[in-house]
């Protein structure tokens, strides 16, 4: 199945220089890259981003994480890209993210977990109208390296 997903690069891997390498990683392994932004969520936008965990109680504290510097959000597209990019990703705890995943190499602990991407194509959905407007999504752009 085609699918979109939403990635985003968190504080705690921004601070340390590793959105482009992050990135990259998700290109290489077969992924399209269809829409690419740097920008500071507010608190609105991350509540509404996080709207599932709204009941959790380390929901404030994640807000004011991803709140807390510029991120970059990144939409992509492919073959089971969902599950693909989680895969990549990693178990959410980066102490319990197999060797090899993003997590693993640069997460910092269950919060500082360097990445966030979407769960399912319609989260992904919801999440890339959250951060791109349609006309920033570039999913037919690039076919000859399809
Ligand atoms: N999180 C946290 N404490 C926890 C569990 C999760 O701060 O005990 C944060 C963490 O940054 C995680 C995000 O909340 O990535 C969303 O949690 P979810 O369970 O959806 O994990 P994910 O889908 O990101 O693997
Ligand atoms: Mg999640």
């Amino acid at each position: 199945m085609m699918e979109k997903s939403l990635v985003l690069v968190k504080p705690d891997a921004m601070e340390r220089e590793l959105a482009g390498a992050i990135i990259a990683r998700i290109q290489a392994a077969g992924l399209k890259l269809t829409a690419l932004k740097m920008l500071h969520m507010d608190r609105a936008m991350a509540e509404r981003h996080y709207a599932v965990h709204r009941d959790k109680p380390f929901f404030k504290s994640l807000v004011d994480y991803i709140t807390s510097a510029p991120i970059v959000a990144a939409g992509f597209e492919g073959e089971d890209a969902v599950e693909r990019i989680r895969k990549l990703m990693g178990a959410t705890d980066p102490a319990k993210a197999a060797p090899g995943t993003i997590r693993r190499d640069y997460g910092l602990d269950v919060q500082r977990n360097s990445t966030h991407a979407s769960d399912s194509p319609e989260n992904a959905e919801k999440e890339i109208a959250i951060f791109f407007r349609k006309d920033e999504v570039f999913s037919q752009a690039f076919t000859k390296g399809a």
